[in-house]
């Protein structure tokens, strides 16, 4: 998607403070972190909200999370945790439509969220 920020992090159009990246998968620093280690997983193919996603997109989801935890681990938050979030359009908060896993450390979280 051309006018996506998150699609021209991947083709390097826009700069990223990457953390992890493989052939499906890009992680990079929050702009506007919320906690200590903030990081975001993204797959580097577009897709706009988790409404969008398809059967064929379990593995991808899959290989999300493998990379949050490989980046937490090199974090040093494995332990201690973290807190993984999807948001998905206005009323979970998604603000930027190419799905992302937010992924926070190194503070303690509440619950629920606000
Ligand atoms: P959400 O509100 O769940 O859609 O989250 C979007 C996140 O993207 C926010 O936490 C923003 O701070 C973050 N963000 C927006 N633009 C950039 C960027 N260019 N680089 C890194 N993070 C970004």
């Amino acid at each position: 998607m051309s006018d996506c920020i998150f699609c021209k992090i991947v083709s390097g159009d826009i700069p990223g403070d990457i953390v992890y990246q493989d052939d499906d998968v890009l992680a990079f620093r929050d702009l506007s972190p919320q906690a200590p280690v903030h990081f975001l997983v993204i797959p580097k193919k577009h897709i706009s909200t988790i409404n969008d996603l398809q059967p064929t997109d379990a593995e991808l989801i899959g290989k999300l999370y493998l990379a949050a935890k490989q980046v937490a681990n090199q974090q040093g938050m494995a332990e201690s945790g973290y807190r993984c979030v999807m948001n998905c359009n206005d009323d979970g908060g998604q603000t930027v439509h190419h799905i992302h896993l937010h992924v926070l450390g190194k503070r303690q979280m509440t619950w629920p969220p606000g």
